[in-house]
C-alpha cells in the first residue's frame, strides 16, 4: 500500500473522533427528519482548491471534509458570470439572485427577506458571527438591504431593524463614529444588547443578547494575532442560541479565505482554512450532541482561480498557483451533517441552498 493511501485510510478511521465527542456524551437521536436548527458556515471564497490546501496543511485531517453529505452550488449572479460577495451572499441568504454589489435586494433593488429575518418573525433565535465588519457583504446579507455593498454605516442601521440575538464580528466604528454622528452603540444598549469589545468579557449565563464588536474594521488576519476568535465565537454563539426551544438560524463566515485568493498568498488561504475549519469543528461537535441541528458548509463563490500544483500529505506543504487576483465563476462545494444534510448532494444552484433550508426548518408555511 503506497504512504499516501495508508493515510488517507488513517485519516478517515480517526476524521468522525473530532466532531463525535467524548465517548461518555449522551447523544440525541432525532426522530423527525427535519432540524430545529441550522448552523450555515460560509468560507467566503473557498473552492475544491482551498479547502484541499488546508486539509493537506493540516496532513489529511479536517473537520471538513468528514462531512458525509457533499454537493456542489452554482454561484452566478444575475448581472454576471462571476458573482461578488454581495450577490453570492444575497443567493444564499434569500434566495434571489441579484446584481453584484447588492445586498439583501432583488435585481430590482427591491428588498427581499434573508433566511435570518424569517426565522426571527417565526420566533426563532438568530445569530451572525465574521471575522470581517459585520457589516461586510456576507453577513450584511443575511440583515440589510441596500443595492451598495459598500454604505457601511446604512448597513449598521439596519442590524437595529431586526431581532437578531448574537452578532460577533469587526466593525465597531460603523456604529460608534458614524459620518451622520448617530450612536448605535448606544441604541443597540438601550434594546437590550451587551456590548462587547473583547469575547473574553462576556459572560454567557446572564446575557440574552450581543453584539460583540472586537475590533474597529475587519479582524486582524490569523498570522496578525486574531487566534481562536472565529471558534470562540461559534461556540459563544451557539450556548446563547440553543436556549430557544423554538430553534435557530446562524450564518458563521470564514471572511478572509477570500483575501488570501485576491492576494494570491497560499499561507494565507491555508491559515484561514484551519481557522474556519476550527470553527465547523465546533459546529459538528455541536450538532453531533443535540441530534436536531443541521450544519452546512459551502462557499459563496471561488476567489483566485486557485490550483495545487504540488505538495505533501506527509510534511503538509502546499505549492499553488492562481489565474486570477479576482473571483472566478467554478462550482463551489457544499457539505452537510445532521437532519436533512441529504438534501444537499448533486449540483444545485445557491438559490437552493436557501430554499431547501427554509423548508427543512418549516419557516415556508
Ligand atoms: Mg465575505
Ligand atoms: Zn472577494
Amino acid at each position: 500500500m503506497n504512504k499516501h493511501v495508508l493515510l488517507l485510510l488513517i485519516a478517515a478511521l480517526f476524521t468522525p473522533a473530532l466532531f463525535a465527542g467524548s465517548p461518555g456524551e449522551k447523544k440525541k437521536k432525532s426522530k423527525s427528519p427535519h432540524p430545529k436548527n441550522i448552523i450555515l458556515l460560509i468560507g467566503d471564497g473557498m473552492g475544491a482548491a482551498q479547502i484541499y490546501a488546508g486539509y493537506t496543511a493540516q496532513k489529511g485531517i479536517m473537520n471538513i471534509t468528514s462531512m458525509p453529505v457533499s454537493g456542489f452550488s452554482v454561484t452566478y449572479s444575475a448581472s454576471d458570470y462571476i458573482t461578488d460577495s454581495g450577490a453570492g451572499g444575497t443567493a444564499l441568504a434569500t434566495g434571489v439572485k441579484t446584481n453584484n454589489y447588492s445586498i439583501g435586494v432583488d435585481a430590482n433593488g427591491k428588498p427581499v427577506k434573508s433566511i435570518l429575518e424569517i426565522a426571527e418573525q417565526k420566533g426563532l433565535s438568530t445569530g451572525l458571527v465574521a471575522t470581517s465588519a459585520i457589516t461586510h457583504a456576507t453577513p450584511a446579507s443575511f440583515i440589510a438591504h441596500t443595492s451598495n455593498r459598500s454604505k457601511y454605516a446604512d448597513i449598521a442601521f439596519d442590524f437595529l431593524r431586526t431581532d437578531i440575538d448574537v452578532f460577533i464580528g469587526g466593525g465597531y466604528n460603523h456604529f460608534a463614529r458614524r459620518a451622520d454622528s448617530l450612536n448605535l452603540i448606544d441604541s443597540l444598549k438601550a434594546r437590550g444588547y451587551v456590548i462587547a469589545r473583547n469575547l473574553k468579557d462576556v459572560d454567557v449565563p446572564t446575557t440574552q443578547r450581543l453584539a460583540a464588536l472586537l475590533d474597529g474594521e475587519h479582524m486582524p488576519r490569523m498570522s496578525k494575532g486574531r487566534g481562536d476568535m472565529l471558534p470562540d465565537a461559534t461556540e459563544m454563539a451557539l450556548k446563547m442560541l440553543k436556549r430557544n426551544k423554538k430553534g435557530f438560524f446562524i450564518m458563521i463566515e470564514g471572511s478572509q479565505i477570500d483575501w488570501g485568493g485576491h492576494d494570491n498568498d497560499v499561507q494565507y488561504i491555508i491559515d484561514e482554512m484551519t481557522d474556519f475549519d476550527k470553527a465547523v469543528g465546533k459546529a459538528l461537535r455541536f450538532a453531533a450532541n443535540d441530534g436536531e441541528t443541521l450544519v452546512i458548509v459551502t462557499a459563496d463563490h471561488e476567489t483566485g482561480g486557485f490550483g495545487i500544483t504540488g505538495g505533501s500529505l506527509v510534511t503538509g506543504e502546499v505549492q499553488g498557483a492562481f489565474l486570477s487576483k479576482d473571483h472566478t465563476s467554478t462550482m463551489v462545494p457544499v457539505f452537510a451533517f445532521g437532519p436533512g444534510s441529504e438534501k444537499f448532494c448533486g449540483v444545485q444552484d445557491n438559490t437552493d441552498i436557501f430554499k431547501k433550508s427554509i423548508e427543512l426548518l418549516g419557516l415556508n408555511k
